[in-house]
């Protein structure tokens, strides 16, 4: 795997207080991409699935109610991102520059295997004309708050709508 950086504890990348992991690579090239050191494919740390796994497990607190895979763009590593999901065993929150639309249309079993360990995702890609600072976890408007089971279950998004319960 090619991660970029880790957060230990972060209180605006999903419910709760949680880890962030960020991977390294993305290929969106948003306009003011807020983390654009983490485009490059070739860049960040080299580790491997279980050393992932150990840093996120080594940081975990009986308060976390869950994990973030942010970017970068975790679908272009989502097959040892779900290993990771596997070994943590918590809710998984994932941020991905591509909408739902296209996972769920994705042939890839890794893709697959992400969108089925994953809570909620924050779809689409970051639109510098659209942003606003006062959005719940999101950068920009057109970005969506997915309930990724419904949504699997239904083979449509299905937008997450249990914000009263985001604290
Ligand atoms: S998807 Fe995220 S990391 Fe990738 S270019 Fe867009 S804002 Fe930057």
């Amino acid at each position: 795997m090619r991660i970029a950086g880790f957060n230990p504890e972060s209180i605006v990348d999903g419910p709760g207080v949680r880890p962030v992991l960020y991977v390294q690579g993305c290929t969106h090239a948003c306009k003011s991409c807020h983390n654009p050191s983490s485009w490059a494919l070739d860049g960040g740390q080299e580790m491997t699935v279980e050393e992932v796994a150990d840093l996120v497990a080594s940081a975990l607190r009986p308060l976390h109610r869950g994990v973030t895979f942010s970017g970068g763009e975790p679908f272009l590593q989502a097959a040892d991102l779900a290993r990771v999901a596997d070994a943590i065993k918590l809710p998984v929150m994932v941020y991905t520059g591509f909408v739902i639309e296209e996972l769920l249309a994705s042939r890839d079993a890794g893709v697959r295997a992400l969108l089925e360990r994953a809570e909620i995702l924050v779809d689409g890609r970051f639109v510098a004309e659209q942003k606003d600072l006062a959005l719940i976890w999101r950068g920009s408007h057109n970005q969506r708050l997915i309930d990724v089971p419904a949504s699997l279950r239904a083979g449509k998004a299905v937008e997450w709508t249990s914000l009263d319960a985001a604290g």
